[in-house]
């Protein structure tokens, strides 16, 4: 029942995408960049789904094409939906080829996604963007760009709301098992509980 998680560091930003499995089945969270990098990493994994824990340009600049090449629908919240048409203009200013990736459907608050035996939980943790989700199984947690740490993510790009993340962090993350393992959208793994006690911009 376990989950296996590779992280892969990709992209200008250094997003970490992950490879999530279990059994044979994997799913792919966050491919911002090196298509090739994470098909490597795939080997003989058979990817089910691809999922964004929002729609910045640096964690879907690789969905088009992992979803054309793996041939599996990728899915997102609805409320990023816009970003991704900002996301273009985002890319462009790091000089990058972006194709915008275009959702086969949404997923929703509380949303069980299978994977193997397991089910990840998505949780709609808005504040960095409209869309942010999490994604949750037993205690595992992966945050997208709305908790790292020691840091929260920025609230000042479009659709961000600082009352929201705070909220959002406080009623949805720090309510979850001290143990629970972070996987955040930037820089090293931390746990719930560390981040009740140290982090400096999200008090429980
Ligand atoms: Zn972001
Ligand atoms: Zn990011």
């Amino acid at each position: 029942m376990d989950l296996r998680v590779e992280t892969l560091v990709v992209g200008p930003l250094s997003t970490n995408c992950y490879i999530v499995s279990n059994r044979d089945d994997a799913l792919i969270v966050d491919p911002g960049w090196d298509v090739e990098r994470i098909l490597s990493a795939i080997g003989d994994l058979r990817v089910t789904l691809i999922v964004a824990t929002h729609g910045h340009f640096d964690h879907v600049g690789a969905v088009e094409e992992l979803r054309e090449r793996l041939g599996v629908e990728f899915v997102m919240h609805r409320r990023d939906e816009e970003l991704l048409d900002v996301a273009a203009e985002h890319a462009v200013r790091f000089g990058l080829r972006f194709r915008r990736p275009r959702p086969d459907r949404y997923i929703e608050e509380g949303e069980e996604i299978e994977l193997g035996d397991c089910s990840i939980r998505a949780i709609h943790t808005p504040g960095h963007s409209p869309g942010s989700v999490c994604l949750l199984f037993g205690f595992t947690l992966f945050s997208g760009d709305t908790l790292f740490m020691g840091s929260v993510g920025r609230t000042d790009l479009t659709g961000g709301n600082f009352d929201q993340l705070d909220s959002s962090i406080r009623r949805k993350l720090y309510v979850l098992d001290d143990a629970t393992i972070v996987y955040p959208g930037h820089g090293p793994t931390t746990t719930i509980g560390f981040e009740k006690r140290f982090n400096p911009f999200v008090r429980p």
